[in-house]
């Protein structure tokens, strides 16, 4: 369990393994990452910086977010893992991922994140 002394609720990290990935998939949306993500990623898939932002980012504005693979009825992170059901860069997730769902948003729409996540704990 994890707790977080900001936040009302907690997040029980062993529901993840019943979940099947829902807050990497469904609705389309943006998963940024910063400079020093990126370098991690490129390296780890032994690529140059421009090529792994080719193949995996789109830019936003001034930022890059991961691409996205249709999958089911919506989408997914394009490192969903569909046979694993969950994240392919788990290690190197990006720090949005890694601060889920303990996200300033949330704090006032609690019940939104409850909807989204089955290990918000009370
Ligand atoms: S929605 Fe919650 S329980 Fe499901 S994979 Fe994401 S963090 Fe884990
Ligand atoms: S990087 Fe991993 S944890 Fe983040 S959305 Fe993509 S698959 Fe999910």
């Amino acid at each position: 369990m994890i707790y977080n002394k900001d936040f009302s609720y907690s997040f029980d990290e062993n529901k993840c393994k019943e979940c099947g990935g829902k807050c990497c998939t469904g609705e389309s949306g943006y998963i940024f990452l910063d400079d020093i993500e990126l370098n991690n990623l490129a390296e780890f898939f032994k690529m140059q910086k421009d090529e792994f932002i080719k193949n995996y980012c789109i830019k936003i504005k001034n930022r890059y977010s991961l691409r996205e693979k249709l999958y089911l009825d919506g989408y997914a992170c394009i490192f969903f893992n569909e046979d694993e059901k969950n994240c392919g860069i788990y290690n190197l997730r990006p720090k949005q991922c890694r601060t889920f769902p303990f996200w300033e948003y949330f704090k006032k729409n609690v019940d939104e994140v409850k909807k989204e996540c089955i290990g918000i704990c009370f």
